[in-house]
């Protein structure tokens, strides 16, 4: 079955894009068309920044209690439709059913019922300056948002920059990844007759290198929230840095586990196995890197490599699938032949290392086998490079100085896990790590208030609770005299 053609959504209205080109929309699933997305230009972005610059002052005067209602209102409307948005995800993304209806689609609602409430709590600051003057910092919305999100968790990290920057009182112009659109398409239904006014949120489809460049270098767009690439990030960077843009930027991993030899075995095995393969590796988050301590070394890794053999591999449709499949033929292939080059440079494959072929409808789908691939040291290729995908790597350490050194040894800094039961390790090894969040005895556990960035080049500023407040708003100091002025 195809779907309609998906169309813009700019100023409270879907439309199609101004020069009637549109780019072939993959089911990841089966390989096949399923429907088409817009493959929009620099005209609609015009369109769409001219609609949220237009819809900017009256939004801005709206009081915190009024926007947090409609963003209530929006999560009432999502979770009403919780299951068809579950398997769009599915379908576009290629990731299980299960995992998007009590994953991604919950904690898209969350995203909006969280800063529904975090509004009516944001704090502003007051100084007494002696009893000469009063000074007080003002929070203020900035304009027009730009946000590119990508393809991995697409709703869940689109309504994670959008929630924010409406509840704070900006006007957005939105571009989700090419690759998966239609959840996006299906939040305007759920905005619109939640009765979001016209120009408050404009979502353009389109690839990354038009549409997205587009918004990216628009001169109207103060500030601009990405998640995606270190190297798209970089582009970005460039292309902001003339209008002085405010930048956040949520970028890549290469997240080590460090596995201690006094660690819970049973609950480290259980998670690391979810860290590195959850929705098929394709999570900024997933462990890519395992280290375990020498004398655990050969257990460790013959009983996870077993658990791995064993995961369930196929239709993202079918209840108890732990993985589905990856989200394109592209990336199928860069994820391969990285495991090609791991091998060539004389690496061992314990398990996986190969795509899958399935029978039937699912015969052209994406899938790959979840692949381990043990790495005596740090220096390979694929110890360094994000892959993104079903493959783990597993290395042994010597002491704490080497776990250390070895999961600091990438460009990246974005998360790491710890699984130790002596608490000393644990705060010793947290404060080590280059890495924006750090798990012990966990993962990838959700508290919407904690910060959430990445060190090195994983990313610039922080983003979640507080920090998105901040990131969506400007401070503005007023300073009152409260005695007549004297020399
Ligand atoms: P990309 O960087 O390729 O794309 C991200 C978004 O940017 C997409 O919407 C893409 O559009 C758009 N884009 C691409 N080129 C440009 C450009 N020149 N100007 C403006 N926008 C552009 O990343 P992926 O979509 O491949 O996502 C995977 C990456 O995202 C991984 O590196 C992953 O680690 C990272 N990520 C980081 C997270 C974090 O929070 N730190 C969370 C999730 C993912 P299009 O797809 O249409 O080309």
């Amino acid at each position: 079955m195809t779907m309609e053609p998906l169309k813009n959504y700019i100023d409270a209205a879907w439309c199609a894009p101004r020069e009637g080109q549109y780019l072939d929309n993959y089911r990841p699933r089966t390989g096949q068309v399923y429907g088409q997305i817009p493959d929009s230009g620099p005209d609609d972005i015009d369109q769409a920044v001219a609609a949220a610059m237009r819809a900017f002052p009256k939004w801005k005067a709206t009081s915190r209690a009024e926007r947090s209602a409609l963003l209530l209102k929006i999560a009432a409307g999502l979770e009403q439709r919780l299951d068809a948005f579950a398997e769009a995800e599915s379908e576009d993304q290629g990731k299980p059913l299960q995992l998007a209806r009590h994953m991604d689609i919950p904690r898209a609602i969350d995203n909006f019922r969280f800063f529904a409430g975090a509004i009516l709590h944001q704090e502003e600051r007051a100084f007494a300056t002696h009893d000469l003057a009063f000074n007080y910092t003002r929070r203020e919305p900035i304009g027009v948002a730009g946000l590119i999100s990508p393809w991995n968790l697409p709703l869940y990290l689109l309504t994670w920059k959008i929630a924010p920057a409406l509840a704070t009182g900006n006007t957005v112009v939105a571009k989700p990844s090419e690759l998966t659109s239609v959840t996006a398409h299906l939040l305007t239904e759920v905005m619109h007759a939640a009765g979001l006014p016209p120009g408050v949120c404009n979502i353009v489809y389109g690839r990354g290198a038009r549409a997205g460049d587009a918004l990216v270098a628009h001169p109207d767009v103060p500030l601009l929230s990405f998640t995606g690439g270190t190297a798209t990030a970089a582009l970005i960077g460039q292309r902001a840095a003339p209008f002085y843009k405010k930048l956040s930027l949520e970028l890549g991993g290469k997240n080590p586990a460090l596995i201690f030899k006094d660690c819970d075995l049973e609950a480290a095995l259980a998670t690391t196995l979810r860290s590195s393969m959850l929705n098929q590796g394709e999570i900024c988050l997933c462990t890519s890197r395992i280290f375990v301590e020498d004398e655990l070394y050969p257990k460790f890794v013959e009983r996870f490599v077993k658990l791995v053999q064993d995961l369930k591999v196929g239709d993202p449709r079918e209840p108890h699938q732990f993985m589905g499949a990856l989200v394109s033929q592209a990336h199928r292939s860069k994820v391969h032949s990285f495991v090609e080059r791991a091998r060539a440079e004389g690496l061992t494959v314990l398990c996986g290392g190969a795509p899958l072929s399935l029978e039937g409808d699912l015969q052209g789908g994406y899938y790959y086998q979840p692949t381990v691939v043990a790495a005596p040291h740090s220096k390979f290729e694929i110890m360094q490079q994000e892959v993104f995908g079903p493959v783990v790597t597993v290395t042994p350490f010597r002491s704490f100085e080497d776990a250390i050194s070895q999961a600091n040894s990438t460009r990246y800094g974005l998360a790491a896990t710890v699984w130790t039961q002596n608490i000393h390790t644990a705060h010793r090894a947290a404060a080590a790590l280059d890495a924006g969040q750090v798990w012990v005895n966990t993962w990838m556990l959700r508290d919407l208030r904690v910060p959430f960035g990445g060190m090195k080049d994983s990313g610039v500023g922080r983003e979640g609770g507080v920090d998105s407040l901040d990131f969506f708003t400007e401070q503005k100091n007023i300073c009152l005299l409260l005695t007549a002025a004297t020399d």
